[in-house]
């Protein structure tokens, strides 16, 4: 099994170069990420191309590997699969599961996280609407849902269903938690935006305002 600091590495490569379609990561963006130096990022990038997990290309940035790319995905894998255990199993919630994920996410076995995956009955998505990489003894893949879109692009009378959130912190996931927004919640738009910067949804219950830069945070299917 790869180190933690590895394991780490890769899945945050791989989670930059989704969130922007591709294309490589600078050390600096790596190294926000991550909360180290620069120097920290730069050297630990040397490792994972020796180790052919990245490519680094001097001025450019870093790229996962097909090697690098499948780690970070069984990185995920365990990650997503843990979150959705500890909340069906525990009824932790879901603003609560991502700090205890970030931890077993290295601890897990591929067995474990099998036998994981066969109690919940295969799911595709865990409990923040992120896709559950899985696959066979050629490599792991992801499948995003198709046709998700921007809570925030939405315009009056369009109906929703939110399917993904973004910003997985604690504190975000809490708004909407206490705005009655949870995966799967249906609603729809009733003015966007509203004059103040805010747009207005029909949630079941309630009326809510939200601001813009919340809803682009908040990705839905049509409903
Ligand atoms: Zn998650």
């Amino acid at each position: 099994m790869a180190s933690l600091t590895v394991e780490n590495y890769v899945k945050t490569i791989y989670r930059i170069m989704a969130s922007q379609h591709g294309g490589s990561v600078t050390t600096g963006q790596l190294a926000a990420a991550l909360g180290v130096s620069p120097g920290t990022a730069t050297s630990m990038v040397k490792t994972l191309d020796a180790a052919r997990l990245a490519a680094h290309r001097p001025y450019e940035g870093v790229v996962l590997t097909r090697a690098g790319r499948v780690l970070a995905l069984r990185v995920l894998r365990r990650h997503r699969l843990v979150e959705l255990f500890l909340m069906r199993t525990l009824d932790m919630t879901w603003d609560e599961v991502h700090d205890e994920a970030e931890h077993m996410e290295h601890a897990v076995s591929d067995l474990l996280v099998d036998r994981i995956d066969a109690f919940l009955g295969h799911p595709e998505v865990d409990p923040h609407g992120d896709p559950i990489p899985r696959g066979d003894a050629h490599g792991l893949e992801t499948h995003e849902p198709p046709g998700a879109r921007m809570l925030a692009d939405l315009a009056e009378g369009d109906t929703f269903r939110l399917a993904r959130v973004l910003d997985q912190s604690a504190e975000f996931l809490r708004y909407l938690t206490e705005s009655g927004l949870s995966l799967g919640a249906k609603g729809t738009v009733e003015r966007n935006p509203d004059g103040a910067g805010l747009m207005r949804v029909r949630l079941e219950r309630r009326t809510l305002a939200l601001s813009l830069d919340a809803a682009a945070k908040i990705l839905v299917t049509a409903a």
